[in-house]
């Protein structure tokens, strides 16, 4: 019902990495959402073939002030499935308290309490709406090489060793939801928000950013333009039209309140010296607003 995209955050960390110098913090920051995200789209593979079950993934809603956030939400019939998904790798441990630790030793969020919080939140809001659905919270690890020490026994955990059994049961167990449960999910899908604001993005001004245009395959800046570009680093190829539309939505995704205008656009694809190939991309592929000097595209 609701398939997973690129969340915006990512997508703005992955436009800035090469153009700016990130801190330690701010590139382990990256790492940690790009590691997330690989572990969404893995747990969306392994959840392909449960065709009886309608997916709202990458959720952000709002239930009396309380934010919820969850990767993913299963409704087969009678119930309500909560996937909590996490990429961890390593040996990880639960101490006395309950705190978990990394395998370097750092106290993380916990994952279990994230869940529970999860499944209030949705007892209520389902109830709320006057829908009565079992809600069932799973904490999904999706790496192979993950461990964890020191568990108590109620966790709802499943294990990467685990994953294709439990994806057995649920295929055994789940049939199709029915009318009104799709009503739910449509509901649910109604009271979707946008994402958080991102408050983990580095801060970045558009004249301290590198210019120019990042090869799509590898992150490298292209050295030059002749009809087409082509990588120096990893040799790969894209057509000048191609690039300059990416880059201008990447633009676009950085500066959401600036206008793109040909000159704003030529200077920041930077390695495209004539102007005119940039207008001529502009006016190929976006819509002019305005006239003369106060013209921009959208
Ligand atoms: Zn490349």
């Amino acid at each position: 019902m609701k398939m997973r995209d690129v969340p915006k955050e990512l997508q703005i960390l992955r436009i800035l990495r090469p153009r700016m110098n990130f801190t330690e913090d701010e590139e382990s920051y990256y790492q940690y959402k790009e590691k997330g995200y690989e572990g969404e789209v893995t747990f969306d593979k392994w959840a392909e073939p449960l065709k009886d079950m309608i997916f709202l993934n990458d959720i952000n809603l709002n239930t009396n002030n309380n934010h919820f956030q969850n990767d993913s939400l299963g409704i087969s019939a009678g119930t309500l499935h909560i996937f909590e998904v996490k990429n961890f790798a390593g040996d990880y441990t639960i101490d006395k308290e309950g705190k978990w630790h990394s395998p370097k030793g750092n106290i993380v969020k916990n994952p279990h309490l994230q869940l529970e919080k999860a499944e209030t939140l949705m007892n209520q809001l389902v109830k709320n709406m006057g829908w009565r659905i079992n809600v069932e919270p799973h904490l999904v690890f999706v790496h192979p090489e993950f461990h964890l020490y020191n568990v108590p026994a109620h966790l709802p955990i499943i294990y990467p060793t685990q994953l294709v059994r439990f994806r057995e049961k649920l295929l055994e167990r789940c049939s199709k939801p029915t009318r009104s449960e799709v009503q739910l999910g449509d509901r649910l899908l109604s009271l979707l928000i946008e994402e958080m604001p991102y408050t983990s993005v580095p801060d970045y001004t558009y004249d301290r950013l590198r210019k120019g245009i990042v090869c799509k395959g590898c992150g490298v800046f292209y050295g030059s333009f002749h009809k087409t570009f082509q990588c120096g680093f990893c040799g790969g190829r894209e057509s000048c039209s191609e690039a300059v539309i990416r880059s201008i939505n990447e633009f676009k995704m950085l500066f959401s309140d600036n206008k793109v205008t040909t000159a704003r656009i030529h200077d920041w694809c930077n390695v495209v010296k004539d102007e005119r190939t940039i207008r001529r991309v502009l006016n190929e592929n976006f819509e002019l607003k305005g006239f003369a000097k106060s013209a921009f595209y959208f």
